[in-house]
């Protein structure tokens, strides 16, 4: 059609089988085309103890969970169990276990606040937590306050960490073995594309956050997209220069609650037949001590990451030249974190991609031609996506043209869950609107310009404004809260609320200017006290008269994202 761009890539997108579930894609299923992968590789391994897990005993545990989460808490079709944990090896058996019985996962911050987990429970009508040791004090008050029974919640088994009286997942694989298998659930052809597997959390264009429904056939797609980008051959020719080997070893310290963790780092690496060593919780020297221990090749990092790796002095103890793979993605990468990162990696490949939850992950990543990024580049679109550029005359734009891009693609998800409002305005015809400006080139490389859209993206995760305003409107003290982000050198941006004070606020300030302080600092508390860390007002509260809206009551975003730039920042 008129101003579609198609993807430049040369890679040539296989069919994409439309009838099996990811279990069945990831464990079943093997195609002469798949990479292949030694028995003796492991599958996942403990990033703590070393100890690995083989493809034959990731099937068996998947298995057994998949019995015990049928026969002992009736999850069937279409049950939503919630994973609210730090990347665990048992995560994806987990997960798969409850896909092999058309259930539905939806992932979850671990560090989320009781009311951030409350939400998702309530939103997702979840019926069973899966969680970690150190987040069964905030999965019990959240499960209470949203009526689920407390044997409704299990826990990852963690060496050296209490599970209090909970049945762990160790038990249930333990015990799933003995039990009789559970009728695997099945889908006919066509029906991956509409049933549901993934209820992830984002923002979209505007307002709080919503579940995005994803179906199976979305994840198997964009494997399958990444897998032609790269042109991964079973032939093994040009064997040392493909991107992704069987036998390879990548650190998955991006957790698996977020899309690029879930899908390009553990499923997509998986495919590959690499190795994936599993870490609970990012520490950065604890991350370099693990690159050297597991002699890992691939990294998949977000900006923050990188920028440490540029930054940090100890990098320089750690003999890194093992790695030789880098991706960097999630938020805008700066050109000079770009070339400082090819700098300490000289014989690496590294570069961006471009993706996002509504299209289950990737939609573009550097060019596979080139070993290293191009400057200011989120990369070449992967096959299978074709992108339209709209202007902000509402015509669409040609190739170098700027406007919101948008794409069709395999791997775009369905819907918002329960939320037509919000679906009938990204969701269009099956394409998805991004809320990023960007551009096309004739060569099939995005460059992303601007975000058009609310939310912030702090250290990599995503900030709804409305969500804080909302929660900013609940103090007495604040009559009105506009929140934008501002540019920090480490998180990429982090958010700063105008408020309007309260009547009663600016009565008491009126008479004793010395009250505004402890106003202030009681407004960051309030935030601090009910949110994950990442969206706590890092960038301060300013005092504003009045928020300027349109007639119709829109906040003008834009004019205090504008005002904020000439704010001076406290060192
Ligand atoms: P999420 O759904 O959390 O993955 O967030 C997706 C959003 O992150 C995109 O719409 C972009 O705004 C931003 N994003 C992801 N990757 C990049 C990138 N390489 N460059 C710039 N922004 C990015």
């Amino acid at each position: 059609a008129p101003g579609d761009i198609l993807s430049a890539s040369s890679g040539v997108l296989p069919p994409i089988p439309d009838n099996l579930t990811i279990p069945q894609f990831q464990l079943d299923h093997t195609e002469p085309t798949r990479p292949h992968r030694d028995a003796g590789i492991p599958y996942l391994v403990d990033d703590a103890t070393g100890k690995g897990i083989g493809f034959a005993e990731a099937r068996e545990r998947t298995q057994a969970l998949a019995n015990a989460f049928s026969s002992l808490y009736k999850i069937g079709n279409d049950d939503v169990v919630l994973i609210f944990s730090r990347n665990h090896v048992d995560y994806p058996f987990a997960l798969w276990a409850v896909h092999r019985l058309g259930g539905v996962i939806s992932p979850a911050n671990p560090d989320y606040s009781r009311g951030e987990l409350e939400f998702q429970l309530r939103a997702t009508k979840a019926s069973l937590i899966i969680t970690y040791p150190d987040a069964l004090d905030t999965a019990t008050a959240a499960a209470k306050a949203y009526g689920l029974p407390l044997d409704r919640i299990v826990v990852f088994s963690v060496a050296g960490m209490s599970t209090g009286n909970f049945v762990t997942i160790d038990t249930l694989v333990k015990r799933g073995s003995g039990l009789k298998k559970a009728p695997e659930f099945k889908l006919k052809p066509g029906e991956a594309k509409t049933k549901v597997a993934l209820l992830s959390f984002s923002s979209g264009t505007t307002g709080t956050p919503k579940a995005v429904a994803i179906p199976h056939f979305a994840v198997i797609a964009n494997i399958l997209q990444l897998a032609a980008h790269s042109k991964i051959n079973t032939n093994y020719v040009d064997w040392k220069d493909q991107r992704y080997r069987p036998g390879d070893r990548a650190l998955a310290v991006l957790p698996f609650y977020h899309i690029y963790g879930l899908v390009v780092n553990l499923h997509f690496l998986l495919y590959c037949g690499m190795s994936i060593v599993v870490v609970p919780k990012f520490h950065f020297e604890a991350m370099l001590k693990s690159i050297v221990r597991h002699r890992i090749t691939h990294l998949m990092l977000v900006p923050p990451q990188a920028v440490l790796l540029c930054k940090h002095p100890v990098v320089k103890n750690y003999d890194l030249s093992g790695v030789r793979y880098i991706m960097i993605g999630a938020a805008p990468l700066s050109d000079e974190v770009n070339q400082q990162m090819f700098a300490l990696f000289p014989d690496a490949q590294i570069g961006q991609g471009y993706g996002m939850t509504e299209t289950s992950t990737v939609i573009s990543i550097w060019p596979i031609e080139s070993k290293r990024g191009i400057s200011g580049s989120a990369g070449q679109l992967i096959p299978g996506v074709v992108a339209r550029i709209l202007k902000p005359d509402g015509t669409l734009g040609k190739v170098g043209e700027v406007g919101e891009v948008t794409f069709k693609a395999p791997s775009n998800a369905l819907r918002y869950y329960n939320n037509e409002k919000a679906t009938k305005e990204t969701f269009i015809d099956g394409w998805v609107r991004t809320g990023d400006e960007g551009t096309i080139t004739a060569d099939g490389l995005l460059y992303i310009t601007d975000r058009i859209k609310e939310i912030m993206k702090v250290r990599g995760f995503q900030v709804a404004p409305a969500e804080l305003e909302g929660a900013l409107l609940d103090h007495a003290d604040v009559s009105d809260a506009c929140v934008v982000g501002i540019p920090d050198d480490y998180s990429g941006e982090v958010p700063l609320a105008f408020i309007v004070l309260s009547a009663d606020a600016a009565a008491r300030v009126a008479s004793d200017l010395n009250r505004l302080e402890p106003i202030r600092a009681g407004i960051i508390k309030h935030i601090a006290d009910q949110k994950i860390a990442y969206k706590h007002l890092a960038g301060g509260v300013e005092f504003v008269e009045s928020i300027p809206k349109t007639p119709s009551g829109k906040l003008l975003r834009r004019f205090l994202r504008d005002k904020a730039k000439e704010i001076k920042r406290p060192a």
